[in-house]
């Protein structure tokens, strides 16, 4: 009776799961169609359990136990997907033909019910500790680590489970049909197998949520065409990095970058043609930076680089260097070779300077560089020094 209310109040737990899970099968997370496989097997095989005796041992044991397993090989590829691993099919397939064969054996062959238990617990702990030992090692970065941490913590604790269930069960001495009596710890090797399922689920419903926050705030956060910083955000993190420099007494520095003649661009190589030079320069820009280095699109072939401890000096050679690599940067397609080349205005943070008031001067600068011929990188000059580099 108290096996049965369990099975039931699992199956409600996994169905309810069930449809949780699959209300986030449209967000084309990758895993997502496993993890609801995986409920469905289980819900397939917590009733078999629960019919032992009333429908014939075939369904109740080994089909049961398959299902049961399968269910779980099905979370566990899941969970691969999920973080962008093979699933490594095969080995699953031949790891879960083993315990079929192993089930059959035991229980046609020799009928030995304590070691079906210890095969069980073998195969459960087995899967748990590689689903935790998966997702510990394959946290996706920059991103909050504790969604990761308790769905790997919890598949391990319910390894410890299945492991203590199969020593207890394996060094029982002359185990006959009492081993499966309602006891204390029947009971909570039961509920602890039952509740596997809807908790790990809950586990990748959680992991779901996290993936699906980090795709928003980067469809938020990034331009669709090149993939560089939005606009919006470059500001936000502009405004952190000159709260940084503040804090640190380090020097900070800006760099307007616009592409020179870029309406002749698309005149000569079409609209796809400058999208691809958009695309390709930004490429070319993000392996030139620096880790802390902060590189966003203000808009159409306009760009920013904000550069964290760098003084006016150091900016003018980093926006030099830019600028001499796109000269030499060969953009090639459908539409033919495109040759492009860059201006670049600079300016250096004055503490409590407004944000706007920077870009401001950058842009003075990069005006200055426009109608000194392009492909050149000024400095917005205090009026004691001057600073310019040269077209190459
Ligand atoms: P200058 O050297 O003075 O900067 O000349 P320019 O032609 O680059 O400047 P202008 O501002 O006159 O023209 C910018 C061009 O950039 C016009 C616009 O169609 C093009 N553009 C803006 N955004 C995109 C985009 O996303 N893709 C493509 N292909 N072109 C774009
Ligand atoms: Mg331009
Ligand atoms: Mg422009």
């Amino acid at each position: 009776m108290l096996t049965t209310s369990l099975l039931a109040i699992t199956s409600l737990l996994s169905f309810m799961m069930l449809l949780i899970v699959g209300s986030l099968l449209r967000s084309r997370v990758a895993g997502v169609r496993e993890w609801c496989f995986a409920n469905v097997a289980v819900l397939s095989a917590l009733p078999l359990f629960a019919l032992r005796g009333v429908v014939p041992d075939f369904l109740s044991i080994p089909v049961a136990n398959l299902t049961l397993g399968g269910g779980l090989t099905l979370y566990y590829a899941g969970c691969a997907r999920f973080l962008g691993r093979p699933p490594r099919w095969h080995l699953l397939g031949a790891s879960l033909g083993v315990l079929a064969a192993a089930m059959l054996f035991w229980h046609y062959g020799i009928d030995n019910p304590q070691l079906r238990v210890v095969i069980v617990s073998a195969y459960h702990a087995t899967l748990l500790l590689a689903t935790a030992l998966l997702i510990l090692r394959h946290i996706p970065p920059r991103r909050h680590p504790y969604n990761y941490w308790l769905t790997a913590g919890m598949a391990a604790a319910f390894a410890v489970g299945h492991i203590v269930r199969g020593v207890v069960f394996g060094s029982a001495p002359a185990p006959g049909p009492e081993i499966f009596a309602p006891t204390l710890f029947n009971t909570v090797m039961l509920t602890i197998g039952a509740i596997v399922m809807p908790a790990m689920t809950m586990g990748s419903v959680l992991m779901i949520h996290d993936a699906m926050l980090a795709t928003a705030e980067e469809a938020a956060n990034r331009d669709y065409l090149t993939g560089a910083i939005s606009r919006k955000h470059f500001d936000l993190l502009a405004r952190q990095e000159m709260a940084r420099a503040v804090a640190r007494g380090w020097p900070l520095s800006i760099v307007v970058i616009d592409l020179d003649h870029f309406k002749a661009i698309n005149d000569t190589h079409g609209h796809a043609g400058g999208d691809t030079v958009l695309r390709e320069f930004v490429k070319l820009v993000r392996d030139s930076l620096r880790e802390g280095d902060v590189f966003g699109r203000l808009g159409g072939e306009e760009f920013a680089v904000l550069l964290p401890g760098t003084d006016t000096p150091g900016a003018i050679r980093i926006a030099e260097r830019l600028r001499t690599q796109a000269s030499r940067h060969l953009v090639a397609g459908p539409f033919g070779v495109c040759h492009y080349t860059l201006s670049g205005g600079v300016a250096t943070w004055l503490e409590h300077e407004s944000l706007e008031a920077l870009c401001i001067r950058a842009d003075r600068a990069l005006y200055a560089a426009k109608i000194s011929g392009r492909n050149l990188v000024l400095s917005d000059v205090l009026p004691s020094d001057e600073t310019a580099s040269e077209a190459g």
